[in-house]
């Protein structure tokens, strides 16, 4: 608060913070997973998310990086006798989260949860999920319209580089709406709540997922392009060939990558290793 007795909140730090406690406890709810007591928490804010949590989990370590919030959110968990809660003040992207939870949640099996700062949502799910960390779910409330493309299933408009990846690792699910009256200050957008289970072994079987998710952000840079002529180039491979790899697999010449599955780009991105293709860069 500042001397006037205002809320005051950083938008560069996207600090939109959810005031309605029941919503607050039913993302804590809906984070509870089988066999996890452990809650990771990101973005911890003033702490509503964090005192829900804190009633569902035997133990929460919650990350803020806004060093001028830590004294309020510590206030609020001792208004409440909360005392399981560990504050760490830090950047989730740059933060050992392997270490982290090695620390934190010794033997414990641990969920990922956080009303996320928009202006790096998929900075972070990205993170959370190329590094594998050792969560069994994540459940994070980002913009609607992220939302629903973070879940598209395949061959759908919404669907694009970062679906290919949650669905890589995860199973997503779209949990529920929240309006934006539900946050101070007011955002322009709604938001939604999203959970990802994580697969103990990703969804395809690939040598070399770098190269495949190399051909999925090629593909979806350019995505009014066909693939032929997007990874063609990437490839340094001429049409005829890229088309004999695509027709290999029922691919028709003039498909675009939002027209493919996970398993089409896995079997194209075997077939070009396989025949010793690379990226150009
Ligand atoms: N959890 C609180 C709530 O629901 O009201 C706050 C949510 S607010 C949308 C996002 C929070 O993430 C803010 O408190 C912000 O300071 C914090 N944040 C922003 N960037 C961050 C980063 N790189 N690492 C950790 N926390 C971050």
């Amino acid at each position: 608060m500042n001397k006037n007795g205002k809320l005051y909140a950083k938008k560069s730090l996207g600090q939109n913070f959810l005031v309605n406690p029941r919503i607050a406890e039913r993302i804590a709810q809906n984070s509870v997973t089988e066999g996890c007591c452990g809650a990771l928490e990101i973005g911890a804010g003033r702490g509503i998310l964090t005192i829900a949590l804190a009633s569902c989990f035997e133990k929460v370590v919650a990350v803020e990086i806004d060093g001028d919030l830590i004294p309020e959110l510590q206030a609020n968990l001792a208004l409440k006798n909360v005392k399981n809660v560990t504050v760490v003040q830090g950047d989730i992207l740059k933060l050992d989260l392997h270490k982290l939870l090695e620390t934190e949640f010794k033997g414990m099996n641990v969920v990922c949860v956080g009303n996320l700062p928009y202006y790096i949502t998929s900075p972070i799910v990205t993170k959370l999920l190329e590094s594998r960390l050792a969560v069994r779910s994540i459940v994070v409330m980002v913009q609607k319209e992220v939302a629903v493309r973070l879940c598209a299933p395949f061959k759908t408009p919404n669907i694009s580089a970062i679906s290919f990846c949650i669905r890589y690792h995860s199973v997503p699910q779209l949990l529920f709406l929240v309006s934006n009256g539900n946050f101070r200050p007011i955002p322009k957008v709604d938001s939604a709540v999203v959970k990802f289970r994580i697969l103990e072994t990703p969804a395809v079987r690939i040598s070399n997922p770098a190269l495949m998710f190399s051909l999925i952000k090629t593909g979806f840079s350019q995505r009014r392009k066909t693939l032929v002529n997007s990874l063609g180039k990437q490839l340094g491979l001429n049409k005829a060939n890229l088309e004999m790899i695509l027709a290999e697999f029922g691919i028709q010449a003039q498909a675009r990558a939002e027209e493919l599955s996970l398993a089409d780009f896995a079997a194209i991105t075997a077939a070009c290793y396989q025949s010793g293709l690379t990226l150009q860069h």
